[in-house]
């Protein structure tokens, strides 16, 4: 309705002004040159009118010549897009597929259709990595450190491609760089523990797990690798905090205390450490190194006593005994541990080694948790499965101890 009502108005507006124009009085003389054309004033507007409108036409055909060129590209340029785009599909199919060489191709054409777009670059490294071909992958992945969205992807395969390499340092600078492109992620996490325990850096292992069994035995770990005997402490008793019964931490705890001249704390922690768990890393911190068999013959009653009658007890009695030639002591805490139910074979081998007769060796070994795998020293990490503090003081076929 309202639309007929303008119609309307304008076809009478119209129509008023032509009739105006027409009735319009008067002539319009042009002159050029020798020429002179003279016609009404209606018919000049007209005119007028009619080379405005033939302006206009041209200076739009013009225009439209002029950007044919331009808007040719822009649609070539499309065409080319979505060519590479397709590649680039196609590219990621093949990766999932595990065919390297398909993907490899595919992906050399959408970097020639799209250029280097990051998805683009992303295929042409993952495809390079497939392939085995280390150096496309990690000039591949060094571009996409540049892009901000997928600087995470480049920092993880050059840090995968260090670790191949045993690069460690490198490895170290692009697991940080990782680390800050996607902050908390559990894959770095991991990476960055893994590459920790490789290099043997416990301390920096440390932050990276929250299991208290690992802080016990990578905190043991750090504190035996540590310069200064107060870093030590640290680290022993933050082990000790996670895992006040593990041996390996009470005696980094001694022997870190004994090292800042601090002998009756150590003492103390080792007589604590014997009445929870007596173990014989302990009885081996009780006294200091250089102590000669008779000053520990001397002094063992005394650890023994925080836990008195106990297998471990008489065995350190018996063992202090035997090594300082008292064989009559000796014997008679050794038979104590066999009735005490030390039948391990280690009283045995002493009774066996003072009658003159060979010794068995002992059969406790720290055994992994794990995969089973047995070596006589304690370790953070089992050397074969790597686990994270899975070796355990046991004898095959024997409850923990
Ligand atoms: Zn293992």
């Amino acid at each position: 309705m309202l639309r007929a009502v303008k119609f309307m108005l304008l076809a009478a507006v119209l129509l008023a002004l032509a009739w105006w124009v027409g009735g319009l009085p008067g002539s319009v003389t042009a002159h050029a040159g020798p020429y002179v054309v003279t016609t009404s004033t209606p018919a000049a507007l007209l005119l007028l009118l009619l080379i405005a409108l033939l302006l206009t036409v041209l200076l739009r055909v013009l225009g439209g010549i002029r950007r044919a060129p331009g808007q040719f590209g822009a649609w070539r340029a499309a065409k080319r897009a979505a060519a590479g785009e397709a590649a680039t599909l196609r590219g990621l199919a093949a990766l999932a597929a595990q065919d390297a060489r398909a993907a490899k191709a595919e992906a050399a054409k959408a970097l020639k259709l799209a250029g280097e777009t990051p998805l683009a670059l992303l295929l042409s490294a993952e495809a390079a990595r497939l392939a085995g071909d280390a150096t496309q992958a990690k000039s591949a992945f060094a571009k996409l450190t540049q892009h901000k969205e997928l600087k995470f992807l480049g920092h993880r395969g050059l840090l995968r491609a260090s670790l191949e390499a045993g690069e460690h340092d490198a490895a170290r600078q692009h697991a940080e760089a990782a680390e800050t492109a996607y902050p908390g992620a559990a894959w770095t996490r991991a990476q960055r523990l893994d590459l920790a325990l490789r290099t043997g850096d416990y301390a920096a292992a440390l932050g990276l797990t929250q299991d208290k069994h690992e802080i016990a035995a990578l905190a043991t770990a750090a504190a035996r690798q540590a310069t200064t005997p107060a870093q030590a402490l640290a680290f022993a008793k933050r082990a000790v905090k996670a895992d006040p019964l593990f041996a390996p931490a009470v005696a980094a705890l001694a022997n870190a205390l004994r090292a800042l001249g601090k002998e009756r704390a150590a003492k103390k922690a080792l007589r604590a450490g014997w009445e929870a768990a007596p173990h014989p890393l302990l009885a081996e911190a009780w006294t200091p190194a250089d102590a000669t068999p008779l000053e520990r013959a001397r002094e063992a009653p005394e650890l023994a006593a925080a836990n008195p009658g106990h297998v471990e007890s008489e065995l350190l009695l018996a063992q202090a005994d035997l090594a300082a030639k008292l064989p009559g002591e000796a014997a008679r805490h050794a038979q104590a541990a066999l009735e005490a139910g030390g039948d391990d074979g280690r009283a045995q081998a002493i009774l066996d080694q003072l009658a003159g007769k060979p010794a068995q060796p002992s059969r406790f070994a720290w055994l992994c948790d794990s995969c089973h795998h047995a070596q006589p020293d304690w370790a953070p990490v089992c050397p074969v499965c790597h686990k994270i503090g899975s070796l355990r003081w046991r004898a095959p076929g024997t409850a923990l101890v």
